[in-house]
């Protein structure tokens, strides 16, 4: 169901309550809109501002009747949220992305399959339905072996040096379906956010440098600090992945940089981590871009007005020297161009993103600077 742009006033939905949700209901809260956030957590950061908190599963049949009851549309935080929710809701009222676009991404093998069908250059992979499946020693190895569903930041991989390692780690996840990726000499990761709407227009936010620590994102540097060429060819390959895919909504395109060539990672159907610095960095946020999207809206400008470095917070910075304890939230308050988000989640867990500062400026390397100095000063 497509239709007119959605008045300010109306009911969206999303699905999901964590802080790509929160940060939904805040733009929509802007904006005029109310929102009623699905979540079965009763303290999710998004579910504590919605204006309804439906807390239940997400194939709950009377809370997903009651979304398609009061949402004029819906959008989704989170990828794996069953694909039928979304093809149930399609059928009453507007959702953003698709059942489809989401069913690709979020599983594995047939996204990086897309990938390579739609003619994108992907490193070397093979599907791991069975034990057989597994390629013998040789060129595929060292590799990284990844659960086909439900992984994210970097839960549900195992490195891997020889088929036997990958034998062992393939029993280890209890024989899911899963890819193994060929391990691949990383100079860089980029990413890029589009916006893409229903009649086709994409808008891009730029191409964006992303570092991992422990196989979760840790620092957003924008614009990335790679040849022109790359950060072009990322944009291009970003649009033309959106197009094939018919998407409509928000996507973040993940990618490799080995020497000068350019490979797509995985892609996420929703605003992206790697995006978090449009809040204080871009004319439009990605969040906001979300709202316009699904509710019919031309896109607005994704037009980078600083430079910015985001830094993530999780869990850890809690637990240090064996204790719990507050980070020293005074210091980074006084640095004049740093913006902190905190996600009101209650419980600091290691590994646990718990917010993200972004600091912008003019001239990238005193952002740096001024970023490095406040991540250090938290602990
Ligand atoms: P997710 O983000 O869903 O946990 P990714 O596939 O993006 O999973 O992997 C997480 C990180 O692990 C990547 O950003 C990259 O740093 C590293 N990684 C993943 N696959 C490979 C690979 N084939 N070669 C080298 N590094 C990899
Ligand atoms: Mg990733």
């Amino acid at each position: 169901m497509t239709a007119a742009m959605i008045q300010p006033s109306a009911m969206l939905g999303m699905l999901g309550g964590g802080q790509l949700g929160r940060f939904f209901v805040t733009a929509a809260h802007e904006m005029g809109y109310k929102v009623t956030v699905l979540d079965p957590d009763i303290k999710s950061p998004a579910g504590m501002i919605a204006d309804v908190h439906l807390c239940a599963a997400f194939d709950d049949a009377a809370a997903l009747k009651v979304m398609a009851d009061t949402c004029q549309a819906i959008s989704t935080e989170f990828e794996n949220v069953p694909a039928e929710t979304l093809a149930t809701l399609a059928k009453s009222t507007i959702v953003h992305p698709s059942a489809e676009a989401v069913a690709i991404a979020q599983h594995r093998i047939k996204e990086k399959s897309f990938f390579k069908a739609s003619g994108l250059p992907v490193g070397p992979f093979v599907p791991v339905m069975a034990e057989s499946d597994l390629p013998e020693d040789g060129d595929m190895y060292p590799a990284v072996l990844k659960v086909a569903r439900f992984g994210y930041d970097g839960k549900g991989q195992a490195r891997v040096a020889n088929r036997e390692q990958a034998v062992a780690a393939f029993h280890r996840f209890k024989l899911e379906h899963c890819v193994l990726e060929k391990m691949l000499p990383l100079d860089l990761e980029v990413s890029v956010v589009l916006a893409r709407d229903v009649h086709g227009n994409i808008a891009a936010f730029p191409t964006v440098e992303n570092s991992h620590l422990n196989g979760i994102l840790d620092v957003t540097i924008a614009p990335a600090r790679c040849s022109e060429v790359i950060k072009a060819n990322a944009q291009a390959l970003a649009k033309q992945l959106a197009d094939k895919l018919e998407y409509v909504g928000v996507l973040g395109v993940e990618f490799f940089v080995v020497g000068n060539q350019l490979l797509v990672n995985e892609i996420a159907p929703r605003p992206h981590n790697s995006g978090h610095y449009t809040l204080d960095a871009c004319v439009t946020n990605q969040f906001e871009q979300q709202v316009r999207v699904i509710t019919g809206q031309a896109l607005g400008s994704p037009r980078l007005h600083s430079q910015a470095v985001m830094v993530n917070i999780l869990g850890d910075s809690w637990l240090y020297s064996g204790q719990q304890l507050e980070p020293a939230w005074d210091k980074a308050y006084t640095h004049e161009n740093l913006k902190m988000h905190l996600y009101a989640k209650q419980e600091p867990r290691k590994g646990r993103k718990m917010g993200h500062f972004t600091v912008i400026g003019e001239a990238l390397q005193s952002v740096l600077n001024t970023a490095k100095v406040a991540r250090s000063e938290l602990h």
